[in-house]
């Protein structure tokens, strides 16, 4: 709130989500629904729902991944503490680093807020070589630019072998909700 008592201007904000454990198209679902469900966040736009080999360790299931564009009036480190926190109610436990989960929400993109603090670090420090986040990133904001080059540049770029969409658009969410 500023002195006027008016909320401070929203911004929108970059989400990427995945999940291997359980029923990660369902997790990732319920996690969008807890994010909407807040007046400090409104979804925009979702990506199509990605299935995308395991990256950093490869000996694990398959992943579910999509990105969402939200608009909020938090701040990053506030809007990564509720992904954090909704992971937490999702029964994310963590282990090994990059292992399995039931759901990971990670803060891609945040206006044009810059930060290489390791608690949060923005833009995400390996979104550009991910094509599990560079390809359904191109689906909501091609034109966003992250470090001097165009999200459907990257996603263009990025080995996107054995990534195949699983929806035909963003509303897969809103449908496995709804069941
Ligand atoms: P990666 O960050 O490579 O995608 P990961 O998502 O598996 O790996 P986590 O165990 O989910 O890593 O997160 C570890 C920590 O990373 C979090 O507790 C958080 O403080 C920190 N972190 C730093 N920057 C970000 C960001 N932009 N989004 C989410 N977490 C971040
Ligand atoms: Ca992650
Ligand atoms: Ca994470």
């Amino acid at each position: 709130m500023n002195e006027a008592g008016a909320k401070s201007p929203n911004v929108i904000a970059a989400i990427g989500l995945g999940g291997n454990i359980g029923n990660p198209r369902r997790t990732m679902a319920r996690a969008l629904g807890l994010l909407d469900a807040r007046d400090d966040i409104h979804i925009r736009r979702v990506s199509r729902l990605y299935r995308t080999p395991p990256w950093g360790n490869t000996d694990q299931e398959w992943f579910h991944n999509a990105c969402a564009l939200v608009e909020t009036s938090l701040d990053p480190h506030e809007l990564l503490k509720v992904c954090l926190d909704i992971e937490r109610q999702l029964d994310r436990v963590r282990t090994e680093r990059w292992g399995p989960r039931t759901i990971d929400l990670d803060v891609l993109l945040h206006g044009d807020f810059l930060s290489d603090h390791a608690d949060l670090t923005v833009p995400h420090p390996r979104m550009t070589e991910r094509a599990f986040v560079m390809v359904p990133l191109s689906d909501i904001a091609p034109q966003a630019v992250i470090n001097l080059q165009s999200v459907a540049d990257w996603a263009s770029e990025v080995d996107s072998e054995g990534i195949e969409s699983l929806s035909r658009s963003g509303d897969w969410w809103l449908e496995e909700e709804a069941r």
